[in-house]
């Protein structure tokens, strides 16, 4: 099981989150200047990378607030979680 550690509750079980996707994705200023490829890329593209990842997780059994967490995508090693 994979233990997170929430910046405001400490270390628990895997089962008290949610996943969020990727961190760090950011909103376009001007979604109607986008055309329809570029807005589709942003909705559903993601780097799924092979390796470090920062990744967005909600306490939803806890304090429900949201964190990042930066993990490996290989061996799920957690290096780092901090407040949004
Ligand atoms: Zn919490």
């Amino acid at each position: 099981m994979l233990l997170l550690r929430c910046p405001h509750c400490g270390e628990r079980a895997e089962t008290e989150f949610s996943y969020g996707g990727e961190a760090g994705i950011q909103r376009p200023p001007d979604p109607a200047g986008l055309s329809d490829a570029e807005w589709a890329d942003y909705l559903f593209n993601r780097k799924n990378p092979r390796g470090a990842h920062a990744e967005l997780w909600n306490h939803a059994l806890g304090c429900r607030r949201w964190f990042i967490v930066q993990r490996d995508t290989v061996n799920y090693r957690i290096s780092e979680s901090h407040e949004l």
